[in-house]
């Protein structure tokens, strides 16, 4: 399953091909993922600029801007995606109806300057879109096989024409006016390819989400925000540090292996951690995470013009599925355990509860 670590080197690797390019067309070949890929994406992400790409936990954030010139007619209405998520009776919304022209919603500002008139306006349309890989899910940036793009768009071209043949689980491409496409893979299905108009960190997906690990970023993760996360809490300390609401991005292996280098066993009640203790753990969390991200940097070249799946991080491990193996400090055998559905790995000697 792609980490943190791997999504950060995919955002690393991806950024310099997306950012500044212009979309000119979309491929859904299986809207069905985690939830349905929004069907009108083509007619919403045709047009924009790529102005970044970002990440917030697992999530990738591809924010988008463009100018519209639309003809307003009283009568006029444009259908937008928000937020398709299902609703608690397991339909989906695929899209909401905007205010008519002329009304100011986040995301969507008549334009006023000059040039502006009864007949023709032009809109700012500011959305983000939200990438997640999911169980299985990888990103690639391939070259169109048949550049130049005709005018009007790619709409009418078969995908076998505009793209290096796709395989059985590419399910998405981004075209971009810069002659190359980013293709999404997912076996699985569990990744997600979402719209959201406005500020995209009030999307339901990321609005409840805790601090970054690395970046003091809405909140931050440090020795004292954990010593208060954790008073009077009796859940083990890997639970607890695996909560998003805690902290984002902290997956099993990285949670095994953080706990490993503060010394601290997973099975400690995390309320029973001392702030000294908060500290190594955070410093364990960011440098295990920070080591993982600098080992990914190696592999950039892999994001590009490959046809096989980039593959994740395979690296040395002190604990993770390292199972009877002796452990690399004081030779005792590493334990495994499970906890919450999940596999711990321990060495009872160097973590202490
Ligand atoms: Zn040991």
């Amino acid at each position: 399953m792609p980490e943190l670590p791997e999504v950060e080197t995919t955002r690393r690797g991806l950024a310099p091909h997306l950012e500044g390019a212009t979309i000119i067309g979309v491929v859904i070949r299986n809207p069905r993922l985690r939830w349905p890929i929004p069907d009108n994406l083509p007619e919403l992400l045709s047009g924009q600029t790529v102005i970044s790409l970002k990440r917030r936990a697992k999530y990738l954030l591809l924010d988008c801007g463009s100018v519209h010139v639309r003809n307003a007619t009283p009568d006029n209405e444009i259908h937008h995606a928000r937020s398709p998520l299902p609703n608690p009776d397991g339909t989906t919304s695929h899209s909401t109806k905007l205010p008519k022209y002329g009304s100011q919603v986040a995301g969507y500002l008549p334009y006023t300057g000059e040039g502006a008139n009864e007949s023709l306006r032009e809109f700012h349309v500011n959305g983000t879109l939200i990438l997640h890989l999911g169980m299985s899910g990888s990103l690639r940036i391939l070259a169109q096989a048949t550049p130049p793009v005709p005018a009007g768009g790619m709409s009418g071209v078969s995908p076998q024409l505009r793209c290096d043949p796709p395989a059985i689980h590419d399910h998405f491409d981004l075209l971009l006016d810069n002659g190359k496409l980013m293709r999404l893979r997912d076996p699985r299905r569990f990744g997600a390819v979402l719209w959201h108009e406005g500020d995209v960190h009030a999307h339901p997906l990321l609005a409840h989400l805790g601090p970054e690990p690395l970046e003091d970023y809405l909140g931050s993760f440090d020795a004292r925000y954990l010593y208060r996360a954790t008073r009077g809490r009796n859940v083990a300390i890997k639970t607890l540090i695996m909560n998003n609401h805690i902290v984002v991005g902290v997956g099993n292996i990285y949670a095994c292996e953080a706990l490993f280098s503060a010394g601290i066993s997973p099975l400690l009640r995390a309320g029973k951690l001392s702030l000294a203790r908060c500290d190594k753990l955070v410093t364990a969390i960011r440098t295990t995470l920070s080591a993982a991200i600098l080992a990914g940097g190696s592999t950039l070249r892999d994001f590009v013009n490959t046809s096989g799946n980039p593959g994740y991080f395979q690296q040395q491990h002190w604990v993770y599925a390292r199972a009877g193996e002796p452990c690399r400090c004081c030779g005792a055998p590493i334990k495994q355990i499970k906890q919450g559905q999940r596999s711990s790995f321990y060495c009872g000697n160097c973590q202490k509860e």
